[in-house]
């Protein structure tokens, strides 16, 4: 079955085929590590990651590359402001380089509670320095290039199409270049490549270039890297919609520039998580929820906020609300007790064709999660065997990554539920019928209901 996939390039659904089949080169723009990610970025890596097992699904062999931003993305839109590690640095009493690594490891955390798959290849923009200088030489030999007192310039005009993913009005961009602060700049689109330190200030991250002591701009990163590491499978490159107008765009506008060839295929983005009201949640608004504070306000399973997700299709706003997340954390229960309930009768066999073609159906028509889901509860309702119900949800989650193979062993209980369950355990074993009836209560109280089946004690959500 064919594989449909929106590409904002062309602004519609496309079918999708790699350029080395069984191959597909993945590119996703990481997070920024100067602060924790929020669950908004980790929407968006949660929808790649749906898109990487959706490959996999189809059998597409995928390498995914995924960066990570540790120096050069500034405050300000368009080259203004301050490097956002050095200046997380400071505020925090810590360098730039403990900074990224801290909330570097934070963040794989945080994929890894999402159950979202790693990458195969990480990558540093600090550990790539050479190649991005590599970029610049190279853009600057084909004249792409001018020098102004801060840094080295991509001239934007001299690239054609520069709006071709944006479709940006490029006179309206240039008519906002006059309340611009950077009046050397020659284009109100052009932007850096290269900058140097500021005089008389020592940066924590800074490096000798053939243009003086400086850093890398934040979208070179992205160009030299994907080229790197994926060469010339440049299928997919990902990230949120605040990508296309700016990072993205230059990426292409460079990238293009310095190899005269096509730069990626398939240029897909994920649209925002709002809060109420319509705003963005972001990182630099200070209005952001992590996932740590998600999970102890609500006492949710991680994986609840990756399901929460799928009830939204991807390249539609998300609203985060206490509600959804609830409604979300119970929905998981729900289909992990069901699939409990197969796993207690059954053992899986073949999942059924017809089924699993509806699934493909929902998922290879771009991502389509919300039909997705209501194709496994369609399954779940019906007269099949159980053995077949099994054995197709467990397929289908190779896809959902909701870990419903796990479900017979209780997982998705928040702690104190667990911890009571595994004392009442204890306490019949040891014969305490009391205390046993006691715990039971305990839990039934807050919610849960407790069996006791020959094979031994079953807790759920009723
Ligand atoms: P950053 O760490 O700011 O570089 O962003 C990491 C990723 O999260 C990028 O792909 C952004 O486009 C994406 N992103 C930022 N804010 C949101 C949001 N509110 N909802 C969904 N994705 C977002
Ligand atoms: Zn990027």
């Amino acid at each position: 079955m064919e594989l449909l996939l929106y590409n904002t390039m062309s602004r519609r659904k496309e079918v999708f085929g790699p350029l080395y089949p069984p191959n597909v080169g993945l590119y996703t723009c990481g997070p920024t590590v100067y602060n924790y990610a929020h669950i908004g970025n980790l929407r968006t890596y949660v929808f790649t990651d749906i898109l990487k097992r959706v490959l996999t699904y189809n059998g597409f062999e995928v390498k995914h590359v995924m960066n990570i931003t540790d120096v050069g993305h500034l405050t300000g839109d368009r080259d203004m402001g301050e490097d956002k590690l050095e200046k997380g640095a400071r505020k925090e009493g810590k360098s730039a380089w403990e900074i990224a690594e801290l909330y570097t490891r934070a963040f794989k955390k945080n994929i890894e509670r999402l159950n979202i798959l790693e990458p195969t290849i990480w990558c540093k923009a600090t550990d790539a320095i050479e190649d991005q200088i590599a970029l610049i030489e190279l853009l600057e030999e084909k004249g792409y290039t001018y020098p102004t007192s801060d840094g080295i310039y991509f001239n934007t005009a001299m690239f054609k199409d520069y709006t071709k993913l944006s479709h940006q009005d490029i006179e309206a961009l240039q008519e906002g270049a006059r309340v611009e602060k950077n009046p050397e700049k020659r284009n109100a689109t052009d932007f850096a490549l290269w900058k140097y330190s500021p005089r008389n200030v020592k940066r924590q991250m800074e490096w000798e270039s053939p243009w003086g002591v400086g850093f890398p701009g934040w979208h070179i990163e992205c160009s030299a890297m994907s080229m790197k590491f994926l060469r010339n499978m440049l299928d997919i490159h990902c990230g949120g919609t605040d990508h296309i107008d700016v990072h993205h765009t230059n990426e292409i506008a460079q990238s293009e520039a310095a190899t005269g060839k096509k730069f990626f295929n398939f240029w897909m983005h994920g649209a925002f998580l709002i809060i109420a009201g319509g705003k963005k949640m972001a990182k630099s608004e200070g209005n952001f929820l992590t996932l740590d504070a998600v999970l102890a306000a609500h006492r949710i399973d991680p994986l609840a906020y990756r399901f929460a997700t799928f009830q939204t299709h991807y390249r539609k706003p998300m609203e985060y609300s206490e509600e959804a997340i609830t409604a979300a954390q119970n929905g998981l229960l729900h289909l992990r007790n069901q699939v409990r309930t197969l796993m207690d009768s059954a053992a899986p066999t073949q999942p059924d064709a017809a089924f699993q073609e509806k699934f493909l159906q929902a998922i290879n028509n771009d991502l389509n999660m919300p039909q997705a889901m209501a194709v496994v509860q369609d399954l779940l309702k019906s007269d099949l065997a159980p053995e077949i119900k099994l054995a197709a949800v467990f397929d289908f989650d190779r896809v959902l990554g909701l870990n419903l193979e796990k479900a017979g062993a209780g997982q998705s209980l928040p702690e104190e539920i667990e911890a009571l369950a595994a004392e009442r355990r204890r306490a019949r074993k040891k014969k305490q019928w009391a205390l046993s009836d006691q715990l039971r209560d305990r839990i039934q109280a807050l919610g849960y209901v407790v069996q006791d089946m020959p094979q031994g004690m079953k807790v759920f959500k009723p």
